[in-house]
């Protein structure tokens, strides 16, 4: 596919897109409370909760327990493509995120599965336009998309609260 190595994306297998999470949280937001706890069952019943809510049962997500996201990034998620499926990391540190974060983080996390067809669209370019304008415009639409993603994420967690 001839995909630019970007920071925020790395390569997986050929049919995966691995999308690395960075979370841009607000001053007033708490991320981490020593004593919350978050397990990953948590996690795992957020994930359920808001697949119902954000309407994305047709997915078919797991979890990578085995291997933690990478240090910088709180969580990473891997999508199949056009197969509806999706593997779940998360950083090592999440047992103390707070409550509103590992919501957030989920959140944002499920938001790339409703992107995905719209990067899609947008890497369905690649092969009609020279690669220097490809890598141009994946390189703004990965980055714009990374901040409505975060921003949406949000937003979401705030009018329907934390589960
Ligand atoms: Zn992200």
């Amino acid at each position: 596919m001839g995909r630019l190595d970007l920071p925020d994306k790395l390569r997986d297998e050929d049919d995966f897109i691995v999308e690395v999470g960075k979370i841009i949280t607000t001053d007033q937001e708490i991320v981490f409370e020593p004593e919350a706890q978050t397990t990953a069952d948590d996690l795992e019943r957020m994930v359920a909760v808001w697949q119902e809510r954000m309407h994305l049962t047709h997915w078919t997500i797991e979890f990578d327990w085995i291997t933690p996201a990478e240090e910088q990034n709180h969580a990473e998620v891997s999508r199949n493509n056009p197969y509806d499926s999706a593997r779940l990391r998360f950083n090592a540190g999440y047992s103390e995120w707070s409550r509103f974060f590992a919501n957030h983080t989920v959140v944002h996390e499920l938001m790339h599965l409703v992107t995905r067809d719209l990067e899609e669209a947008a890497n369905a370019l690649e092969d009609h336009v020279p690669a220097k304008v490809h890598a141009l415009f994946d390189a703004h639409v990965t980055y714009e998309l990374e901040g409505v993603v975060d921003r949406t994420a949000q937003i979401i967690v705030e009018l329907a609260g934390p589960v």
